[in-house]
């Protein structure tokens, strides 16, 4: 007959592998099932016997009637609570009835400390039995079935030796004693062996492939302990127990941790002849500089009658308009994007009704139209914006491209063969689609931003660059040759023989890796230890969703829905939105894509939402306050997204989020839309983090969301009050800063506290050196550009949780981004 399992706990049952802990996930200590727990009392799922009570109070075992043995772990990491925030109701031996309880825990205490709350019940002597039915994906109340177990026929076991027992001694080195991690680690070391082995703590004896007897012999840091072992393979089964017994199992030394400062690396100051520079796109080049000099282009004064130069005007636009469109056929979805801005600008209403009016007083068209570009530059720089003055690049390229068309003169990327390292003042966007067409290796810039079009640009093409790098560019020439380091900020000029060979060998390893993470694109993306970690893409298009589809995104964790929104004089409608959503959501069949909700303001205007004139952009109407400010933009987006078929796959994501009541107005006009639309499955609404504010509310702000994104370039912005368009301070502007990063770490910890996870869809997630600290840190969802997940898949795949958790909590430590990097430099050379 079934033997009936209740729930321990009222909450959400998820199966064993959502556990992010592989000793519970690869079911080390065996099968059951996980419950996220709603309520804070653990009653006995069944009549039985207390077997275990741990002193900490987190975890206990009971033996039923019929034999079967089940652990009840709460929260993860919790042994080091010491007993903190949990209050044992029974003790080890008490004979307790079904639903008694046994053990209160305060959630948020217990929560805060701990890495999640996610409590395991598993069966741990599954030899003896099997789990035949269990409850997983839905909310379970206590006392309700959780699982049913059969009884297993055992053979009795037949050993094959002359029952000779060898015995060894050990202390245990274990800080918390042997609790249920290291116990499953002892059981699953000792199954590999045929031989019985068994640990004796004084008078107490234990199976060492029985959790809960190991469990039941209440060790502790300092303990002598003896292992014995019978059976054909006695001496190789006493040898690993006793190995890992003398290890710390990954639970860390029991001994005072070394200071975690003297492990910090120094930061490598630059070697003698090096130039820094800002990482605007991370990568290796290595080959001869390309020097771009842009020639003046020259256009005469006077005019040859304002028909003629009318027409000349609108003949060179047209040529122009043809040559962006093949830009933008040509290029990816980044390029398209830039090229939309340019076409705008090419039939910006005021830009021509400048060069007219300067036409009809009797100037050139190459005169006028650079005159009336101009005008609209020293209109920008008056804002004082530094994002908007960025943009001015484009009106430049604009004016250009137009002054070519009607000069003749000749493009200004011709020059450069493929192979070199682009070195100039500054880049146009068109001038760099011109170039990457000719296969350049990296980009290096006197001037220049990490936010410019030029970075978003070559960061999508994967073309490793440098900009900010000052007058220090100025003594390259033409064909010297440069190691361009955009992983360590700077650029070699004229290397030795030495450092270009160490450089190639780098060169050849990543080229490797790369090509290596390629080919195992589409697998899942677990750590090395078995933690699954979801990878996703940021997208702006649905060419950028068959990219991503083609990198091997297990969906999309940014949509920016801005796309639809920018350069253009009205909103988008409805239809037109649905439309495009389910496109992006048809190009990742079955996979999740959380479409943000429109981010507009500050960086971002569209000339149509009515927002006043700010002193401070960044501070004033922007992001979810814009929607707050205008419902109906807000409910024929969110309209458009609930259409979208299967319902559910698109999620949605709340931009720019100050506080709770925003979360709490949006999510009442998603269920209100979804009842007046007759959809009846729930769709998920998440938040990005990416003031302060969220960040250290995220437990509050999780209470009411389903899950968390961090965007770490808004982040950055507001914690280290560095504008993130603004040359002057790009050189500060490092997400690695251990302010953003302690900022993560708390997002993490707090979302934990309430059972939700978070992911990073800011640029942080793109960088290979973060990959392992945002891991570490308790991410469990990376959204990065398209092109770098099979990378990014293949980092996670080469970490484990303990390692990647080590190496964050010194990261905490730094003192400097740059510290921080430094020590993920040294990281990664360790574990690659
Ligand atoms: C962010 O701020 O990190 C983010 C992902 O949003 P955006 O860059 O579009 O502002
Ligand atoms: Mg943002």
């Amino acid at each position: 007959m079934a033997l009936i399992i209740t729930s321990p706990l009222r909450g959400w049952a998820a199966p064993l592998d959502s556990v992010p802990d592989p000793v519970f996930a690869q079911r080390m200590m065996g099968d059951g099932v996980a419950i996220q727990p709603l309520g804070d009392t653990v009653c006995a799922p069944f009549d039985g016997e207390v077997v275990t009570l741990h002193e900490s109070g987190h975890a206990v075992s009971l033996r039923s009637a019929e034999g079967a043995e089940v652990l009840i772990h709460i929260g993860l990491d919790t042994v080091a609570l010491k007993g903190r925030g949990f209050t044992p109701l029974v003790a080890a031996g008490t004979t307790v009835a079904r639903g008694d309880p046994l053990i209160r825990f305060d959630m948020d205490s217990v929560a805060l400390g701990a890495t999640s709350l996610i409590t395991p019940v598993i069966v741990t002597n599954a030899e003896a039995f099997t789990i035949t039915r269990r409850v997983t994906g839905r909310a379970v109340g206590a006392h309700e079935e959780l699982m049913a177990l059969a009884p297993v026929r055992v053979e009795a076991r037949r050993w094959s030796d002359d029952g000779t027992v060898i015995e060894e001694r050990v202390t245990l080195v274990l800080p918390h004693g042997i609790h249920a991690r290291p116990a499953a680690r002892l059981g699953e070391c000792a199954r590999r062996f045929e031989a019985e082995v068994h640990l004796l703590h004084g008078d107490k004896r234990g199976d060492v492939r029985s959790t809960v007897a190991l469990l039941a012999l209440g060790t502790r840091l300092g303990d002598e302990l003896r292992v014995q072992a019978r059976g054909s393979d006695a001496e190789a089964a006493l040898a690993a127990i006793v190995a890992l017994l003398g290890s710390d199992m990954g639970e860390g030394a029991a001994a005072a941790p070394a200071p975690v400062a003297a492990a910090i690396p120094a930061v490598p100051a630059l070697q003698a002849g090096q130039i820094g520079g800002v990482i605007a796109s991370p990568g290796l080049a290595m080959g001869p500089a390309a020097r771009l000099n842009q020639t003046a282009i020259a256009v005469e004064r006077e005019g040859k009658g304002s028909m003629a130069e009318r027409a000349a005007l609108e003949a060179a636009r047209s040529e122009v308009r043809v040559q962006i469109g093949a830009r933008a056929a040509r290029g990816d979805a980044g390029v398209a994007s830039v090229m939309r801005a340019h076409l705008a600008l090419l039939d910006d209403p005021e830009l021509i009704a400048g060069a007219e009016a300067r036409i009809t007083m009797g100037n050139s068209a190459g005169f006028a139209w650079r005159g009336s570009v101009h005008d609209q530059i020293t209109t920008l720089k008056a804002t004082g914006n530094a994002h908007l003055i960025e943009r001015t690049d484009d009106l430049i390229d604009i004016e250009r491209q137009v002054l070519r068309a009607l000069t003749g003169a000749p493009a200004d990327a011709d020059a450069v063969p493929a192979g070199a390292i682009l070195v100039a003042d500054d880049l146009l966007p068109s001038q760099l689609v011109a170039i990457a067409a000719s296969k350049p290796a990296g980009i290096c810039l006197t001037r220049g931003g990490p936010t410019s079009h030029v970075a978003i640009l070559c960061a999508g093409m994967g073309l490793p660059a440098l900009v900010a790098m000052g007058n220090a560019l100025d003594a390259i020439g033409d064909g010297t040759m440069l190691l361009l380091d955009a992983e360590a900020g700077h650029v070699t000029p004229n290397p030795s023989r030495a450092d270009s060979e160490a450089f190639a060998v780098r060169l050849a390893k990543r080229d490797a890796r790369r090509e290596a993470a390629r080919a195992a694109a589409a697998d899942t993306c677990r750590t090395a230890d078995g933690v699954r970690i979801e990878l996703f893409a940021n997208l702006g298009t649905v060419e950028d969703a068959k990219t991503a589809a083609a990198q091997g995104a297990e969906g999309s964790g940014l949509v920016r829905s801005e796309f639809l929104f920018l350069d253009r004089d009205d909103a988008p409608s409805e239809d037109e939105q649905h439309a495009a959503y389910q496109r992006i959501a048809d190009a990742l069949p079955g996979k999740p894509v959380i479409v943000r909700l429109l981010d507009v303001g500050g960086d971002k205007p569209a000339a149509y939402i009515p927002i006043d004139a700010e002193e401070n952009p960044a501070l004033g109407l922007r992001g979810i306050r814009v929607g707050l400010a205008h419902r109906s933009l807000l409910e024929t987006q969110v309209r458009a997204i609930l259409r979208v078929e299967p319902v559910g796959q698109c999620r949605i994501m709340l931009p720019m989020v100050a506080s709770v009541a925003e979360v709490c107005a949006v999510r009442e006009v998603v269920e209100r839309l979804r009842g007046e639309m007759g959809i009846a499955s729930p769709v998920e609404v998440g938040v990005m983090v990416e003031t302060p504010a969220a960040a250290i509310t995220a437990d509050l702000l999780a209470a009411e969301a389903d899950f968390l994104s961090i965007g770490t370039n808004d982040l950055t912005q507001y914690v280290l009050a560095m504008d993130r368009g603004n040359p002057a301070v790009a050189a500060g502007v490092d997400a690695m800063h251990p302010a953003v990063l302690r900022l993560i770490g708390e997002t993490c910890r707090r979302a934990a506290a309430k059972g939700r996870w978070v992911g990073v869809c800011g640029g942080l997630a793109s960088d290979p050196a973060a990959v392992p600290i945002l891991i570490g840190l308790g991410a469990t969802e990376l959204s990065t550009v398209p092109g770098f997940v099979p990378e990014a898949k293949a980092i996670v795949r080469g970490l484990t949780l303990a390692d990647a958790r080590a190496h964050a909590e010194q990261a905490l430590q730094c003192a400097s981004a740059a510290e921080v990097r430094a020590l993920a430099r040294a990281f990664e050379e360790k574990t690659r």
